[in-house]
């Protein structure tokens, strides 16, 4: 894991390859050109949710094959569906959401429109967050969920250009049950793109540490340990995660910034955050953007990586949240650009496909640097 993005105050030293950079620019850039900037960066997702990613476009779509259901069924419509009163609201909505993925098309096609609404945005490599619990357990066949995922995961790579790879996560508001499915579907059925185990929904009230011997079977079978922590509750969840879990991102962990040791084993053990600053205010695990941690974690010398987490249903993109994160920490173009590869780094990627997405950010901020200098 690269070290964390410089920024235009605190300066480094700098060279493309390399994420501390400190190309201070005479005038800070403003906010539309940090958004033109980063809407053609190549970028990488590793907090993502799918059903959460269903955009108003597809949710009228899938509307549509289920004329039974309450969600509207056009897009005009669904954007009103989609204003969220409050987080109750917002949970009423997503399991209605949740409701329409009713059969192995459902899960195809919603998966593979979420690769295009991602693609749309530059993002060439995304790990989508699945659950296939809340699939099967409605009454999809577990095989028929698996080659609906590899159908789409092939074809989004065809057609757009964009690799997925999943995290299955277990609901942790689910228990054991739950869990005892997901580490059975994750080993046993294990789908081409499977890279990674997770454990998603609340946390108060939901000790991270009664999912090890789940944990443990995934990465026995070579999975990787990705749990949400330290979003909703506080540090002590992100230790469990680390020691009970095993955890090698966490998913959130903004609540880190409590705990000085925890910050400096973090950083000292090179674990990076998938920080998610728009969806941290929206589920008011934070105040405000103004008073999010991410600026104090970078400061503490924490790896992270910049996410969207359930993007239409948070009224963002992966490209709003860079341009939230290049705010907050007072970043320029490069620094975006530090961003884009710390999430290379931080992914599953293997270090041939990790390489090539670097240089593929590297050759766009070249070529954005020789547009900028005058003629
Ligand atoms: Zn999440």
């Amino acid at each position: 894991m690269a070290p964390p993005p410089g920024s235009r105050a605190r300066g480094g030293t700098a060279s493309e390859g390399e994420t501390l950079v400190d190309q201070a620019p005479a005038t800070p850039p403003d906010r539309a050109s940090l958004r033109a900037f980063t809407a053609d960066l190549p970028k990488s997702e590793l907090h993502v949710h799918h059903v959460g990613s269903a955009s108003p476009r597809i949710v009228a779509e899938l509307a549509a094959r289920h004329p039974d259901s309450p969600v509207p069924k056009d897009p005009a419509a669904l954007a009103e569906y989609f204003t969220f009163r409050d987080f109750a609201h917002f949970i009423e909505i997503y399991v209605s959401v949740v409701d329409l993925i009713r059969d192995a098309e459902d899960v195809r096609m919603l998966t593979y429109e979420v690769a295009r609404d991602m693609a749309a945005q530059q993002i060439r490599y995304a790990e989508l967050t699945v659950t296939p619990y809340g699939m099967t357990k409605r009454g999809i066949p577990e095989e028929a969920v698996m080659e609906a995922l590899e159908d789409a995961r092939c074809t989004a790579a065809r057609d757009l250009g964009i690799e997925l790879a999943w995290c299955f996560d277990i609901p942790g508001e689910l228990g054991l049950p739950a869990a005892e499915a997901t580490a059975r579907m994750a080993c046993e059925l294990r789908p081409e793109g499977l890279v990674s185990f997770g454990l998603g929904g609340p946390e108060i009230g939901v000790p991270r540490g009664q999912f090890k011997p789940y944990f443990d079977r995934a990465i026995a079978e070579g999975l990787h340990s990705v749990p949400h922590a330290g979003e909703s509750s506080d540090a002590q969840s992100v230790w469990d995660a680390l020691i009970e879990l095993r955890a090698e991102r966490i998913g959130h962990g903004i609540r880190s910034v409590d705990d000085p040791r925890l910050l400096q084993h973090l950083a000292e053990h090179e674990i990076p955050l998938e920080v998610c600053p728009t969806s941290n205010v929206a589920t008011r695990s934070t105040p405000s953007l103004a008073e999010h941690p991410l600026p104090r974690l970078v400061a503490a010398g924490v790896p992270v990586t910049v996410n969207s987490d359930d993007p239409p249903m948070f009224g963002t993109d992966l490209t709003t949240e860079y341009v939230v994160a290049a705010e907050l920490l007072n970043l320029d173009e490069a620094g975006l650009a530090g961003l884009a590869r710390n999430a290379v780094q931080a992914s599953f990627l293997d270090t041939p496909a990790k390489s090539r997405l670097t240089r593929e950010i590297d050759a766009y901020l070249t070529s954005w640097r020789r547009t900028q200098e005058p003629t």
